[in-house]
């Protein structure tokens, strides 16, 4: 087995009011997504994946979706405020529905069902490279970690609604 990571940072503001407390203010932090690829061989170029390609289709989805924006619930009154104003949000809950609020957590799932998009496709890729731990920062001392265990990542994307359902149910669709 052999694993490549790719780091990228993203600037953006969350708020948690169901948790309450501090958290329930809109607030920003320097986020920082790390996503490992893992693959029992390499290619032919002796690889797991492209780092050019692969950086490239990280740094382009979350600079489009995330950086400079706020994460928030669908639920939050605050979504229509900000669009209003014409500010960058992505919905938990609308525009990813695999969790309801922006918790570290949440976001590292997120991450990891985008991920499994961003390597499939990508020209040259170890057979069974997969991605296999996702671990996002959002303050130097607070992360969380995503980590396959069984599930099937790196998936097509009509696969995408298979995944997601492991995600938030840990088990396959009946
Ligand atoms: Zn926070």
């Amino acid at each position: 087995m052999t694993s490549v990571t790719c780091r990228h940072n993203f600037e953006t503001a969350h708020r948690l009011p169901h948790l309450g407390g501090k958290c329930q203010s809109l607030h920003g932090h320097s986020w920082w997504a790390e996503v490992t690829i893992l693959a029992p061989g390499l290619s032919e170029d002796y690889t797991v994946a492209e780092f050019g390609l692969f950086k490239a289709a990280m740094r382009g989805w979350i600079d489009a979706h995330l950086d400079h924006g706020a994460m928030l619930g669908h639920r939050d009154p605050l979504v229509s405020a900000l669009r209003s104003a014409h500010s960058k949000v992505f919905v938990f809950g609308e525009d990813w529905p695999g969790a309801a609020w922006p918790t570290v957590e949440a976001v590292a799932h997120l991450i990891a069902t985008q991920a499994a998009t961003w390597i499939h496709g990508i020209p040259g890729l170890a057979a069974g490279a997969h991605i296999s731990r996702v671990r996002i920062s959002e303050t130097h001392v607070n992360a969380a970690e995503w980590a396959a265990q069984d599930e099937p990542t790196g998936l097509p994307p009509q696969a995408q609604d298979e995944l997601r359902h492991l995600l938030q149910e840990g088990a396959p669709p009946a």
